[in-house]
């Protein structure tokens, strides 16, 4: 488990005013003494010392060598395939979260990318996927939203015989949970929207590098391509990241006694959590992030059907319907018809995302009421199933 001391310990004091927390440098441009005399910064694109200050934050919690943070988790994404050139390849988890397989596909394969997927809960798969054109290997764990778990150090090994970057979407553990640099991995990925934002506040992205080779050519890339991080958010995150091990300490918990909570529910057919020892991929969960499973859990229905999960994801009270995961709030969502929705439907069920799969991001109220507020919500669906089978049983009796 992340230190807090150590998170809270890498937050910078204001060297010239002594505020215990960042100011907002809220400037395009800094005046310089003379052409290129300045104070380290010229040009807001380029360096903020309120995103600077989030971008120390973020390498130290990652372990790596340098951080980035980016408008959003897909310019973080965009900002790492931009190491590749054409002719490349990239290999890449099969259920890949669906902006990230929209960018891979709609984008990055115009500009003569190759992408190729697997399922990399088996590292054998992604070691028969490589090519000497493979740059790239990409990975979620958890994944979103089937919750599968990669064995990072193993693919890490695997990648490098090949002389790829590994690079893995850290969004779902939070640098809490997981550390994919010390597990050998060279670069990390997350949606700071999501748990280290952590109050559904705010759009951003991180990278982190474990080296400077790739750290420079990253830097390059942020201020070519621009895609920075504004200092207001930049502030918000490191405000967020204050409460991240306390937050993801509660998340865990309580994320743990929901999933158990809906294994007993004959209306629920499947429960993926990592946390659960019937998940398939429980012991690499244990292994590679002994803290704790996360805050995020998804079903499948017994009536696999996108009509019953509409019916469940709208009859809740406390589980908010929306995209999005991570906040104090909790939330729900059906990814075949939401976060999902650019994925080809054969694909996406071949990847294990159902019609009637629900995501829930268990947040931080009380772990009683969301569990009451899930189970009046299948009761419905049972009695709605009791009603129909009932008019089914008295048409059958005015026919005959
Ligand atoms: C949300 C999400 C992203 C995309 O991040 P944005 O901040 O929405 O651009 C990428 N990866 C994962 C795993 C996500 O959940």
């Amino acid at each position: 488990m992340q230190s807090a001391t150590r998170l809270l310990q890498s937050i910078p004091v204001d060297e010239l005013t002594g505020a215990i927390s960042v100011p907002i440098y809220q400037t395009s441009t800094f005046v310089q003494e003379a052409p290129g005399v300045n104070k380290g910064y010229d040009y807001a694109r380029t360096g903020n010392p309120t995103r600077r200050a989030l971008e120390n934050i973020l390498a130290t919690l990652e372990y790596g060598h340098s951080g980035y943070a980016f408008a959003s988790g897909l310019a973080a994404i965009d900002a790492v395939v931009k190491l590749l050139s054409a002719g490349d390849q990239i290999v890449a988890i099969d259920d890949l979260y669906g902006g990230a397989f929209r960018l891979f596909e709609h984008v990055y394969r115009r500009f003569g990318i190759d992408i190729v997927y697997c399922d990399t809960t088996d590292p054998a798969q992604v070691a028969a996927a490589l090519t000497d054109k493979t740059k790239l290997v990409w990975l979620e764990s958890p994944s979103n939203p089937t919750l599968k778990v990669s064995d990072i150090a193993a693919i890490a090994d695997i990648a490098h015989a090949h002389g790829a970057w590994l690079c893995v979407d850290n969004t779902f553990a939070s640098p809490v949970l997981q550390q994919p640099i010390k597990l050998g991995a060279d670069i990390v990925v997350h949606s700071a929207t999501k748990y280290l934002g952590g109050h559904s506040d705010l759009i951003a992205g991180a990278v982190v590098a474990a080296t400077e080779e790739i750290g420079l050519q990253l830097k390059f890339i942020q201020n070519a391509s621009g895609g920075i991080l504004g200092p207001f958010d930049s502030f918000l995150v490191i405000r967020g990241l204050e409460t991240l091990p306390l937050r993801i300490e509660r998340h865990c918990s309580t994320a743990l006694k929901v999933a158990q909570f809906l294994q007993t529910r004959p209306e629920v057919r499947a429960v993926y959590y990592p946390g659960l020892e019937e998940h398939p991929n429980h012991a690499v969960a244990k292994k590679q992030q002994p803290g704790g499973f996360g805050g995020i859990i998804a079903l499948v229905l017994e009536d696999d059907t996108q009509e019953a999960a509409t019916q469940v994801v709208t009859g809740t009270k406390y589980f908010h319907l929306a995209e999005s995961l991570g906040g104090a709030k909790s939330l729900l969502c059906h990814p075949a018809t939401m976060t999902h929705k650019s994925t080809p439907v054969a694909q996406r069920r071949a990847a294990g995302v159902a019609d009637s799969l629900i995501r829930l991001s268990v947040g931080l109220e009380d772990a009683e009421d969301l569990i009451a507020d899930l189970a009046q919500a299948l009761d419905r669906l049972s009695e709605a199933k009791e009603t129909l089978k009932e008019a089914v049983r008295e048409a059958e009796a005015q026919l005959a």
